[in-house]
């Protein structure tokens, strides 16, 4: 067995296992206030579940995402001049019997698109009913959305009165699509906290990609202090040191050590519950731009996931950002949240034909694929109780701590939120001078 690394006041004051968006943010907190942060990560990059490849001039993000302008927690963070963010349009098109259906501003106006959705395929209720919940929850304060009792999403749409053909066609795949969860199984909080968001803000990607958000943090630290391809085996508790999996048990001493692993990998290195697991698949495609299907900057809802389609939602990145793409190329993102355990080929297979049936046999001519991400813990399970309370305690032990979205909202919000508190708690604990 190697040595301890002594980590000194001379070396690093905080181990923080995992670079995604929480160990980031963590980091940035710790370094930005005079101490000195390690980030240890698995992976052979920084951003966790927020990572951009580039292929070929097309960025695929790991995941369709989408970035709130509003989310509080990031504007106190990040530089968002610097992400130079692009916005989606404030509109969508369903996809419903058999037609595309475009409507307008699900995003900052809900009730203007419910009122084009609702004259042609939702009874006029659900209209009247949009509007007062967008105003209602404008009018609520961030912490009143989090005291109201939780339950399930498709619970709470049901006792807010909403028809069922509303619920299907329009937040099924919307709010499923976000929370990646099309049984509307999730805290009715998430729902309340999501929807405030996109009424009060922006639905944007940075031009370069989701990956600048968190590139943008680790720009932010000297690169001494991330070392990558270090995976952590276990946590001493009572030590204070990691074991890192290098096959030579070689351990890292510190005084303060932050877990900032996702929920099911933070639960085996600290032996707290699993949170679960949303999964989700994203497949991307390109095209000659003038074979785009379409040339807005629009999401694209699949109104009729009763009918068997696998695909919950699309979008058109390139329209989004002209940088995700090649010059005259387009880049289609695709994603699928049920699989029944298909491989990846069947389920490309279905998506074709799916997308045939939309968009005729140009998808098999013009369109080629170019790549599936298969995400097997995309977010934590959120389901009523998981919010009670809505913040999850930092502290785990003496001088240790965990963070990510699995102690929040599972969202880019959270995650930071998170980061940002165990590196307060770490601060307050250890009382380190600053240099
Ligand atoms: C497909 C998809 C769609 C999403 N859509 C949205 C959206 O539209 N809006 C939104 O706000 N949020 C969305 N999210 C959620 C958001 O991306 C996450 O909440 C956030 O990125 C989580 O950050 P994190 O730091 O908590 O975890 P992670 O990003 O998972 O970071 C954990 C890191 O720890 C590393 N690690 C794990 N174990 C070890 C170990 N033993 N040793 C060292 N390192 C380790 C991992 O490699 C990883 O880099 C989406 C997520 C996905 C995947």
């Amino acid at each position: 067995m190697e040595a301890i690394i002594k980590s000194d006041g001379a070396a690093y004051d905080v181990i923080i296992i995992g670079g995604g968006l929480a160990g980031l943010s963590c980091a940035v907190n710790l370094f930005e206030r005079g101490y000195k942060p390690l980030i240890l990560e698995a992976s052979d990059g920084i951003g966790g579940r927020i990572r951009t490849d580039d292929l070929d001039g097309y960025k695929l993000d790991r995941g369709f995402q989408v970035f709130l302008t509003r989310y509080p927690e990031a504007a106190r963070i990040l530089d968002y001049k610097k992400l130079n963010l692009a916005n989606f349009k404030a509109g969508a098109i369903v996809r419903a019997k058999g037609r595309f259906i475009k409507v307008s501003d699900p995003f900052r106006e809900p009730q203007a698109f419910v009122s084009m959705l609702v004259s042609d395929i939702a009874p006029m209720h659900d209209k009247v009913k949009i509007a007062y919940l967008r105003q209602s929850l404008i009018n609520c304060p961030l912490q009143e959305i989090f005291r109201k009792s939780e339950k399930t999403i498709q619970q709470a749409l049901e006792d807010y009165g909403f028809s069922s053909l509303m619920i299907n066609r329009f937040f099924r795949p919307f709010f499923g699509g976000i929370t990646l969860d099309p049984s509307l199984g999730t805290s009715s909080r998430i729902f309340d906290f999501i929807y405030k968001m996109m009424a009060e803000g922006n639905v944007a990607v940075p031009a370069l990609g989701m990956g600048s958000l968190t590139a943008q943090l680790a720009s932010r630290l000297p690169p001494e202090c991330i070392r990558l391809s270090t995976k952590v085996e276990s946590v001493d508790k009572d030590k204070n040191f990691v074991t890192l999996a290098d096959g030579k048990g070689s351990q890292i001493e510190a005084r303060a050590i932050v877990v900032a692993a996702e929920g099911p990998e933070a639960a085996r290195l600290l032996g707290l519950p699993d949170p679960g697991s949303r999964q989700a698949i994203c497949m991307y495609f390109a095209c000659d731009k003038d074979k785009a299907p379409t040339d807005e900057p629009m999401l694209i809802l699949n109104g009729q996931l009763e009918d068997g389609g696998p695909i919950n939602n699309l979008a058109v990145m390139s329209n989004v950002s002209s940088h995700y793409a090649p010059k005259d190329k387009a880049l289609i993102s695709v994603t699928v949240l049920e699989h029944q355990g298909r491989s990846d080929t069947d389920l490309l297979q279905a998506v074709i034909e799916q997308l045939q049936d939309w968009y005729g046999k140009q998808v098999s001519t013009d369109w080629h694929h170019l790549r599936t991400y298969r995400i097997h813990h995309a977010q934590p399970d959120q389901s009523p109780g998981s919010l009670e309370p809505p913040s999850r305690p930092v502290g785990i032990a003496h001088q240790l701590y965990v963070c990510g979205d699995h102690r929040e909202t599972a969202s880019i919000n959270g995650a930071i939120a998170s980061g940002r508190k165990a590196a307060l708690a770490a601060i307050q604990d250890l009382k380190i001078p600053h240099s």
